[in-house]
């Protein structure tokens, strides 16, 4: 089983994730930073379980994170 983690609390609301991926992020209105939708976590690190389907896309998104804080394992 695959896991995509979010390390939130250093994301920069660049967006980059949500324009190649909407299925799994989304753009927060509040605070302007991206969430895992449906992610599970606290201390903002979040993670979600991912289908053998959603691996690829997935790691180059985390490649694209101009920040490196989407970790897919
Ligand atoms: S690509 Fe990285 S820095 Fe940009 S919004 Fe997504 S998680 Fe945040």
């Amino acid at each position: 089983m695959y896991k995509v983690i979010h390390y939130r609390n250093k994301c920069i609301g660049c967006g980059v994730c949500y324009e190649q991926q909407p299925e799994l992020w989304r753009m927060s209105k509040k605070d302007g930073k991206a969430t895992l939708v449906k992610g599970v976590g606290k201390k903002d690190v979040y993670i979600l379980n991912i289908t053998n389907a959603e691996i690829e896309k997935t790691q180059e998104v985390a490649e694209a994170c101009p920040v490196r804080i989407i970790r897919v394992q």
